[in-house]
């Protein structure tokens, strides 16, 4: 039996017996590399993952393997070396897929709704529900990683449970694939068929439309799309990271029509809301989460459903690798290993109290009038720095340099950027005060 054949079974079984996430994570990267006699041999990507899919799915591949190939096997894991080439391939192969499925954890009822979301959902759930007739098309927006994609999929799954639509009449699609396969289609000289492929939906779900930003072609089939669907009423729903009018590089007429329908926003989730989700996630994942545990990595992650959903999974994997419940301090321990702190933006001031603190000066000095070499040297890198690092007009370092004029500021920051290229010694200096405002 071909071991291409083998491996796709396998996968196919297995996504089934386990939860996607699990599948995706440590299943779906496993190949099955050969046959022989009653041997079968998995390449993994690393050692790490072999140790870790030899401790727990070892019994369940070898039963699926042993199914499907019809005799007791004996199974070998291998590291294998990534080759572009079978990254390539699998990479097409997705794509191929992946316009007819969806992610079926990706549901209305898994969508936690808050403040935040309400309005997208709620839009989302009404197109659902009543597709090409209420909101056309609808328009969603907002940050990455606060559930865009997770409401494009929940319409697709809805539909498919309700039978609204035919199977093969809803479409999800990334504006990156639509690309891709566009041009596919143009070297195949396929064209009609890509053609013909979209505009026989009845609703098309394209997500992430800012990626086909400059590119022309993509625009104008794209357009195209978009007006045989809307004149059919087939329901068109669109996501982006931003407001129509604030899509740069995006033809007129394309941004015009996304604002015919609905334009729903997704903000960042509330402190409550994300701890709803990371309950909501715990749950389907069945880990036990204490509420001072949720509470604390909602405050202390970013604004992305994304990164709790990480978090959550980082420290239950380490739990029950070491076989320990979540509490906060085990929490704390792991998050302090990996949450980057909020990066502060550099403001003039910090840099001025950097500079001065590395060559043991004032603050006061350094925007004082004196003009010792001691001091002039110091606050011509504090310009420079400043410059390079905050967004203030030069005028405003003037200002905030204790009035200095336009011209001075100039000189100062023209006099460090062109002298830093052959006085190796100034060099240094400003890269080990540049790495001193990095590390805070
Ligand atoms: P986007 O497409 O906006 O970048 P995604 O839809 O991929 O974001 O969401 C990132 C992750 O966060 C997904 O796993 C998604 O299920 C989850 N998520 C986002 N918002 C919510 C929510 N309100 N309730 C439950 N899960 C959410
Ligand atoms: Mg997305």
């Amino acid at each position: 039996m071909d071991p291409q054949k083998i491996d796709e079974l396998a996968k196919e079984k297995l996504s089934r017996l386990v939860g996607t996430d699990t599948f995706k994570t440590w299943l779906e990267p496993i190949t099955v590399e050969n046959v022989k006699e009653k041997k079968v041999t998995l390449s993994v990507p690393n050692s790490f993952f072999k140790e870790w899919v030899i401790e727990n799915y070892q019994d369940k591949l070898k039963s699926v393997l042993e199914e499907i190939v019809g005799q007791d096997l004996s199974v070998e894991f291998i590291v294998r070396r990534e080759t572009e080439g079978r990254e390539k391939r699998r990479y097409l192969y997705q794509q191929e897929k992946s316009h007819t499925m969806f992610n079926p954890k990706y549901t209305f009822e898994n969508f936690v709704v808050g403040a935040s979301n309400q309005f997208a959902n709620a839009a989302a759930l009404a197109v659902a529900t009543n597709p090409g007739k209420t909101y056309n098309p609808l328009f969603i927006y907002g940050g990455v990683g606060l559930g865009k994609t997770h409401l494009l999929n929940a319409i697709g799954n809805f539909v498919l449970k309700h039978g609204t639509v035919d199977p093969d009449k809803v479409c999800y699609i990334t504006a990156e694939v639509f690309t891709n396969e566009l041009i596919n289609s143009l070297r195949y000289q396929k064209m009609d068929d890509f053609r013909n492929r979209f505009r026989k939906m009845n609703i098309l779900l394209i997500d992430d439309i800012q990626f086909i930003a400059g590119k022309e072609r993509t625009q104008e089939e794209f357009f195209h799309t978009f007006n045989a669907l809307y004149e059919g009423m087939k329901q068109i729903v669109v996501t982006s990271d931003k407001f129509p009018r604030d899509l740069e590089n995006i033809e007129e007429r394309l941004k015009s029509r996304f604002e015919w329908g609905l334009i729903a926003d997704i903000q960042p989730p509330d402190i409550e809301t994300k701890v709803a989700i990371l309950k909501k996630k715990a749950e389907e994942e069945n880990i036990v989460l204490p509420l001072d545990v949720a509470f604390y990595i909602a405050s202390h992650t970013d604004d992305s459903v994304r990164s709790l959903e990480g978090c959550l999974k980082r420290i239950s994997l380490y739990a029950s690798i070491n076989k320990t419940e979540i509490t906060l301090d085990l929490a704390k321990n792991i998050m302090g290993g990996f949450l980057r702190k909020k990066e502060q933006p550099l403001t003039v001031e910090r840099i001025i109290r950097e500079v001065a603190k590395y060559f043991s000066l004032k603050a006061q000095d350094i925007v004082s009038k004196k003009r010792a070499r001691s001091v002039l040297v110091p606050r011509q890198i504090a310009l420079y720095l400043a410059r390079k690092y905050t967004d203030c007009s030069l005028v405003e370092l003037g200002e905030k340099f204790g009035g200095k004029d336009h011209a001075t500021v100039i000189h100062s920051i023209n006099k460090i950027k062109e002298e830093i290229n052959f006085n190796t010694e100034l060099k240094n200096t400003v890269e080990k005060i540049e790495k001193m405002l990095k590390e805070r």
